[in-house]
């Protein structure tokens, strides 16, 4: 069979360096030739924001940063930018500061300098996402791309093992999801590979040891790969299923990565199986003699989360079992036709119900596309 694709790679400046994001974000500034900055960072990161801003003049702080961006802040968000006169946004922190800058962006244009300090990776996609009326609702859409990110480890090591350890996950699930996205092509599968190796090998190094500089940078390089794969290859099943208990249900972005990943990699695999066993790869734990590509896959995804001590259960997090109907109509409705096995009502109460109680992932029962 022929080979045909057509890969987008976007545009973006990456400046990466320890100790360097005062400086680097100082020099991206200037080259905006921007003289009215709002940066945007929660309160809890104001102490960090003002390290990494101490070369720069900041004309707005903004610090009403929610998860999963709720329309309500975003209008609030745009309202002060355009009140201020606002020529850059600057966000530091996680996903949900450059989500709300990128909230700003869609409607005004205005560009990001983002300085990420968790693996979530939005800095690295045109991808926005806002909740209203308990629905989460993503796009895509170039002005949402921050020209510029700014990656600094040191600014990383504060993250806690518990914080580090899902918002990695929530990295290898970009990896993981991309190889069967609606866009997936034999570029991003590279970068998503890339990303998996080199995030499986750096995320137990932080675990051990949070303050292991080189095995923050080396999260932080995964996290970029990761995330321009996704940018590239698209939201599939995984990144659906999660957006939905997030926007619907409330639940923590990163954690619930990391809890529903397994589950949806033991449906997808045996499908599947020639990226199954690159990803077992990939993970650290090539396919063995007679083994199942499906198998050595979930089995190195497992041994992963197991070396973390990765969460298990989406009710430890507020979902419960009278919230699986929904979900389950929501998550249906919402998974892109190609993904490789067929999405019914039966696989997803199933699928979810193993992620609500931490039962173990079950692999699918092949039903033909
Ligand atoms: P987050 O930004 O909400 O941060 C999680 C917690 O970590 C917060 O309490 C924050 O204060 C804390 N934190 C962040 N950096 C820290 C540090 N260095 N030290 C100590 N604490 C720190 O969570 P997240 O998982 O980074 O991002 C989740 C949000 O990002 C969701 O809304 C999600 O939809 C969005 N997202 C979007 C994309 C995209 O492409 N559009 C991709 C990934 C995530």
């Amino acid at each position: 069979m022929s080979m045909t694709f057509e890969h987008i790679t976007l545009g973006q400046r990456v400046l990466f360096g320890s100790g360097e994001a005062a400086a680097n974000l100082a020099a991206e500034v200037q080259r905006h030739a921007a003289s009215r900055v709002m940066v945007i960072a929660s309160a809890a990161k104001r102490e960090l924001a003002e390290r990494v801003c101490r070369d720069i003049e900041v004309a707005l702080w903004f610090d009403d940063v929610v998860q999963h961006v709720p329309v309500e802040c975003a209008e609030q968000a745009r309202a002060a930018a355009a009140e201020h006169g606002i020529d850059l946004l600057v966000c530091v922190g996680g996903g949900s500061a450059i989500g709300l800058a990128k909230a700003v962006a869609l409607t005004t244009g205005l560009p990001i300098v983002a300085v990420p300090t968790t693996y979530a990776g939005s800095e690295a996609t045109n991808v926005w996402g806002m909740t209203e009326n308990r629905t989460k609702t993503t796009g895509t859409d170039d002005r949402v791309l921050p020209g510029a990110v700014v990656y600094d480890a040191t600014l990383t090591v504060s993250l806690p093992v518990a914080l580090s350890v899902a918002s990695g996950l929530n990295s290898v699930a970009h990896c993981v999801d991309a190889l069967w996205a609606p866009k997936a092509d034999p570029i991003n599968q590279a970068l998503a590979l890339e990303g998996a190796r080199t995030l499986a090998a750096a995320l137990p190094r932080i675990a051990e040891a949070p303050e292991d500089l080189p095995a923050r940078e080396q999260a932080l390089c995964g996290c970029y790969l990761a995330a321009v794969a996704f940018a590239s290859a698209g939201s599939a099943l995984h990144h659906k299923i999660c957006h939905l208990l997030g926007g619907t249900f409330a639940l923590p972005h990163a954690e619930t990565h990391a809890i529903v990943l397994p589950h949806v990699l033991a449906l997808n695999a045996p499908a599947v199986p020639d990226l199954a066993a690159r990803l077992a790869c990939a993970l650290g734990r090539p396919v063995e003699a007679g083994q199942d590509p499906a198998d050595a896959a979930v089995a190195a995804l497992d041994q992963l989360r197991t070396t973390l001590g990765a969460p298990t259960r989406l009710a430890d997090y507020g979902l419960t079992e009278s919230d699986i109907p929904e979900a389950v109509q929501r998550a249906v409705g919402a998974a892109p036709a190609s993904n490789p096995v067929h999405v019914t009502p039966e696989n997803m109460t199933a699928l979810l119900t193993a992620a609500l109680t931490g039962a173990e992932p079950a692999p699918a029962v092949l039903t033909t596309r």
